[in-house]
């Protein structure tokens, strides 16, 4: 079977992704000795993907699978974008960052957003990009307890619930990581 390693050091996408790749043999950066941090110095998803990817093939010359995701948010002109994790500034946490988005869009009807994540698989002759979407909207506070980031201010359309409201298996059937891995899958089988 071959084996490939999945470039991510977030605990949760970790769990979002794996539970998709059972069949598969993954490798974390635990287990190939990668302990640094990887700049993200792209200015798109498909860049940072590619980065993270292609760092850690030179680093252990395994096929690497990395995700590069955020929210954007269309009254906001795409924002936070690839800026989602350290939106609130370089040493903020996650609440930190949806204090201010929900304070962006505090005068705002307009709530319409989508995650996206961007897969890029990197082997020794080429690289692939498999992407997913989920479209939304943003609340008005957050609900929920579930998940991270973002997931309590987000209601994917045809839900009632936030991300952080549903049960893990559900949020993993509709989210945009999961369209996207679901992409990846067809293609490794
Ligand atoms: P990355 O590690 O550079 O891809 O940063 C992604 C950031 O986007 C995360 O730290 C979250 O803030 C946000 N994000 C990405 N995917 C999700 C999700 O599924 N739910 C909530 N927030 C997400």
């Amino acid at each position: 079977m071959n084996k490939y390693v999945l470039a991510s050091s977030n605990k949760n996408k970790l769990k979002e992704i794996k539970e998709k790749l059972k069949k598969f043999d993954i490798l974390s950066l635990d287990d190939i000795g990668f302990h640094s941090e990887i700049d993200e110095t792209g200015s798109t998803f498909h860049e940072n993907s590619y980065i993270k990817s292609l760092t850690i093939f030179h680093h252990c010359g395994i096929d690497t699978i990395s995700d590069d995701s955020g929210l954007i948010v269309s009254c906001l002109n795409g924002r936070p974008g690839v800026f989602s994790a350290r939106y609130a500034g370089s040493e903020c946490n996650t609440d930190a960052n949806i204090r201010k988005l929900l304070n962006e869009l505090k005068d705002q009807n307009d709530r319409q957003a989508k995650f996206k994540t961007v897969i890029c698989l990197k082997n020794k002759s080429d690289h692939f990009f498999f992407t997913g979407e989920c479209h939304g909207e943003i609340t008005r506070f957050p609900q929920g307890k579930n998940g991270f980031g973002y997931d309590s201010i987000f209601v994917p359309n045809g839900f009632d619930d936030t991300f952080a409201q549903m049960p893990f298996k559900l949020k993993n059937k509709i989210s945009h990581r999961s369209k996207a891995i679901e992409k990846l899958v067809n293609f490794l089988i």
